[in-house]
């Protein structure tokens, strides 16, 4: 026996606006968040590329007025993703954004940089914050992500930890993540509805929880609505009080105030500051000095809900969304979790709680719970808590194309990860010796329509007769949802295989079409398959008659060689035409013609030196 000790794993959660790293209290059991030399928990994601060097958080963020060229926030909105699917993005950043293979670089600093590059630099520091704390190397964490992520998006987070120098062991799901900082994991069964509502962005995700699994029912959300955006509509209101109250100043020292980049930024700032307050006070008063004037506000929480109540409504219509597509009435949930800090606004807890009939978990840091679940599942892996296990589920169907563009699915959406599959092809052409293998993701029945993910190649198998060879094709989703095709000819056991690379990215919302599309097109869909199956079954049955004229036509009288050749020439014409009941009917009629061949064959065969080779051979190829 050797002595075993426990190795830490860190829990991180690397959000949009901040990220935090946390770990269980072996003393206490509790799970809590590292905090840097200054005391300060969150380390907001931002890295600024300087010519003396790469800041990370706060002294990043500092230079976001100074230098907004060479410094990055939000990357995590690019992580994973191709270009087609930022580019609407754009206009919300100041650095450049370019596509690069698959995927998009910045331009900051002078230098090009990858989004998990950027991550990278982030996480590193986190890492950095929990040696310090812990006097020890930390190579080991569970990372959290959004639970809409696709398996690009995931593959780019494990990425961005490999470039820190950490093995990330788990990627979890944010709202269960939250579900266990809340020990909801300890339920034997319910339902959850998780509202995250931070600085800019909202999900909301309906989880089950059963024996200590959860299952993601259902995501929703809105990406670009959050608490900047309460702070915008408030510094828009005092913007216009200013106007009117101080108008003879204004129009005296010449100042625009709406075209002023400092004094609006001051503004967002007491903006800010006033929302804050007021989640705990009645009433707050600002104070903002300008050049001519200083400006005296009094404001009321009363005044901050009129003016948000728009915004707080835009957050339920999401909810009622994810409700009904989980198949849920609002009855049916039995847990409602607040994350973000935009959830410590009264009237957004209030909103939540009568939308969903019930009190909501709040008592935990609102900013903090992901991290603080995120250590939980750190500490079920590092073996530390032994009595559950943790499963998601996949968002949409994964399958390979097959002949004609057809999507034969291997692994079915939602089904629990991980999770894997295994089925049998074969060529379609005689003597191919290379197949193209092509995966896809997506809920239409032809690939074209789906999600391409990735292509690769089988090559060096034996030329044989089509159909003869025996693919094996395995899915393989492991825990973190990353996905591995493999391929392999059984016969001469030549194999392949790929871990599906960054390619494309995927939004919630393109999860959500996606999944409308299969519905809007399902007739058509079903249509344009049937067709391709009918007319793969006639190339079949066309490949075999033709082979079977070359071989044995002399044993056929005259007669019953033309009816077979017109049999094949009527297959051949309908074939070309759209219509599927014609290319079965023709298909069945040139079987039913070249029935008595096939037998004449098969007697020849036996007949003629039995044990020969070339018998073997034209049996085989039947
Ligand atoms: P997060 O992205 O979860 O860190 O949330 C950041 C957002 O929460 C920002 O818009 C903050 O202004 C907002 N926020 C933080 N604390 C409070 C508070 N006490 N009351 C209202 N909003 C808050």
């Amino acid at each position: 026996m050797t002595e075993t000790r426990l190795s830490r794993i860190i829990g991180i959660d690397l959000g949009t606006t901040n990220s935090l790293v946390a770990y269980v209290d072996e003393a206490t059991g509790l799970p809590r968040v590292i905090a840097d030399r200054e005391g300060r928990m969150l380390l907001p994601s931002v890295v600024a590329f300087t010519p003396e060097g790469i800041l990370v958080g706060e002294a990043a963020r500092r230079q976001l007025v100074r230098r907004p060229q060479s410094t990055v926030y939000s990357v995590k909105r690019f992580m994973g993703r191709d270009y087609e699917d930022v580019k609407d993005e754009l206009r919300y950043f100041p650095f450049a954004i370019r596509p690069a293979d698959g995927i998009v670089k910045l331009d900051v600093g002078g230098r090009q940089v990858t989004p998990p590059e950027v991550s990278a630099v982030v996480l590193k520091a986190l890492k950095e914050r929990a040696e310090a704390h812990f006097k020890e190397p930390m190579e080991k964490a569970v990372v959290t992500v959004p639970a809409y992520f696709n398996d690009s998006q995931r593959q780019a987070t494990r990425d961005a930890g490999r470039i820190a120098g950490l093995d990330v062991v788990r990627i979890v799901n944010e709202p269960t993540a939250a579900s266990l900082a809340y020990g909801l994991h300890r339920l034997s069964e319910g339902v959850i509805a998780v509202y995250d509502l931070g600085g800019g962005t909202f999900d909301i995700s309906i989880l089950r929880v059963k024996d200590g699994i959860f299952e993601v029912l259902a995501t929703n959300g809105n990406t670009h609505l959050g608490g900047d955006d309460f702070d915008r509509v408030i510094m828009l209101w005092l913007l216009e009080d200013i106007q009117c109250r101080h108008h003879a100043e204004i129009v005296r020292s010449g100042l625009d105030l709406a075209r002023d980049g400092e004094a609006m930024q001051e503004l967002r700032l007491a903006a800010e500051a006033a929302k804050i307050r007021l989640s705990t006070e009645e009433r707050t008063r600002l104070t903002i000095p300008f050049a001519d004037f200083t400006y005296h506000q009094d404001i009321t929480r009363a005044d901050v809900e009129r003016l948000i109540e728009p915004l707080v409504a835009r957050t339920l219509e999401p909810c009622r969304r994810a409700l009904a597509d989980a198949g849920l009435r609002r009855e049916q949930i039995d847990q409602v979790v607040l994350v973000g800090g935009s959830t410590r606004v009264p009237l957004v807890r209030r909103r939540v709680e009568e939308l969903f009939g019930r009190t909501a978990h709040s008592h935990l840091n609102p900013d903090e719970v992901v991290a603080l679940g995120a250590a939980v599942q750190a500490q079920i892996l590092a073996g530390g808590i032994t009595d559950m296990l943790l499963l998601d589920v996949t968002p949409l169907s994964l399958g390979i194309e097959t002949l004609g563009g057809i999507v034969s699915i291997l692994i079915p959406r939602n089904t629990t990860i991980p999770t894997s599959a295994r089925e049998m092809f074969t060529t379609s052409v005689d003597g191919q010796t290379v197949v193209d293998l092509h995966v896809v993701q997506g809920e239409r029945e032809l690939a074209k329509d789906c999600r391409s993910l990735a292509r690769f190649e089988l090559r060096g198998i034996d030329p044989m007769p089509a159909g003869l060879p025996k693919i094996e094709v395995t899915f393989l989703i492991d825990a973190n949802g990353i996905l591995q095709v493999a391929a392999k000819e059984l016969r001469t056991g030549k194999a392949a295989s790929i871990e599906v690379k960054p390619t494309y990215g995927l939004s919630e919302t393109d999860v959500e079409r996606m999944v409308e599309e299969s519905f809007q097109y399902a007739e058509a869909d079903v249509n344009a398959r049937l067709l391709i199956e009918a007319r793969n079954e006639a190339d079949t049955v066309l490949t075999h008659v033709r082979r079977a004229l070359g071989q044995g036509s002399h044993l056929l009288a005259e007669e019953e060689r033309r009816g077979i050749t017109s049999a094949l020439e009527e297959l051949e014409q309908a074939r070309a035409a759209q219509d599927r009941d014609l290319i079965r009917d023709k298909t069945t009629a040139l079987n039913h013609a070249t029935e008595h061949l096939a037998e004449l064959m098969m007697d020849a065969a036996l007949k003629g030196a039995l044990g020969s080779k070339r018998a073997a051979e034209i049996m085989e190829s039947q």
